[in-house]
């Protein structure tokens, strides 16, 4: 801890989806917030109610180059990555850089600042799993090859690295595997499920079901992630803990949802099912329960009836 009255948190990918809104519970609870972000993904919208706070900095940088930062820093959350399947697909070399080398990078700023790690990692590295529900000790299924392998691969790395930096250098880290998340501030036109879904329902438009949406996710509503994160850092575990919501269902029962709670009338039309699409994903959260004393809190319908108001903004602001 440094002898600054309130600690220093270095967030990259801060203008993100999850980096804008941990950005958000980190200052709310006392620290001050480094943000960096490429804005490849990232949006300056995210963060812009954070202009005037004294305590937040924004610094547009590429985590993947070296990494200047002067003064004290206590903590550093990594979660600058392309994060949905589409932009694994536009992004390819990108998504492999920022999880290779923009790991090495900012787990050398933490080594020279000495500072405690953070990296955000992903149920991805499970692949396609063939351990249901998935505990932090299942290995994985991931074909290195494919169109996810980008992402999945340079995750596994990242968190080869950090357990190297922890195991050699002696690094305080933390490794989160995060499942599906959803909330304000996705991006509309990721293509991931929950905003492609809802943007869909709310305009009329016919809902996109890859295959015969029997595949299932579970959602956790990004408040709830946030907690786990920040407890997560807190915590002496230097393993990978799963943070996510166990309610699991199908694509399918997810489109029915999405309709309703937009009061839509749009239809459920098929689309191919996108190569290496995991079938099942559910988190066994029995670690977080016990190490964090964290499970989540949100109730699915409160927190899509949040989320779709959002995207419901966007559309009468004639943002998308
Ligand atoms: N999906 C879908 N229609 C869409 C977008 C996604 O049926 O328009 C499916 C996708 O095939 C996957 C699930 O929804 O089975 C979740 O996809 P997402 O891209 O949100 O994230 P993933 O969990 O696959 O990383």
């Amino acid at each position: 801890m440094s002898e600054h009255s309130s600690p220093v948190s270095v967030v990259t990918g801060g203008a993100g989806f999850l980096g804008s809104h941990l950005a958000d519970y980190l200052l709310a609870n006392g620290h001050h917030v480094i943000a960096l972000d490429n804005l490849i993904t990232g949006s300056v919208a995210n963060i812009e109610h954070l202009a005037g706070n004294k305590r937040f900095k924004f610094i547009e940088h590429d985590v993947t180059e070296y990494i200047y930062l002067p003064g004290h820093v206590d903590y550093i959350f990594h979660f600058a990555s392309p994060a949905s399947p589409i932009d694994y697909l536009e992004l390819p070399i990108q998504t492999l850089k920022v999880g290779a080398l923009g790991t090495h990078k900012t787990l050398g700023l933490a080594r020279a600042k000495e500072a405690r790690f953070f990296l955000a990692s992903t149920s991805e590295v499970y692949g396609d799993p063939l351990e249901h529900p998935q505990k932090e000790t299942y290995w994985g299924n991931v074909n290195p090859i494919g169109p996810r392998g980008v992402y999945d691969e340079a995750k596994r790395f990242a968190e080869a690295m950090t357990m190297a930096y922890h195991r050699f250098h002696g690094v305080e880290t933390r490794i989160v595997r995060i499942f599906n998340t959803y909330g304000p501030r996705m991006r509309p036109n990721d293509g991931r499920v929950v905003p492609t879904f809802s943007v869909q329902a709310l305009k009329g438009e016919p809902i996109t079901v890859f295959g015969d949406g029997s595949q299932t996710r579970s959602f956790c509503y990004v408040s709830d992630l946030i907690e786990g994160i920040y407890r997560l850092m807190m915590s002496d575990c230097a393993d990978p803990v799963n943070i996510g919501n166990p309610l699991e269902m199908s694509v399918l029962q997810f489109a029915d949802e999405i309709i309703r709670l937009c009061g839509s009338s749009s239809e459920v039309v098929h689309k191919p099912l996108p190569e290496d699409d995991p079938k099942i994903r559910q988190p066994n959260i029995e670690k977080a329960r016990e190490v964090l004393d964290w499970e989540p809190q949100m109730d699915l319908e409160e927190g899509l009836r949040k989320t779709i108001e959002y995207f419901r903004e966007l559309i009468e602001k004639k943002a998308i």
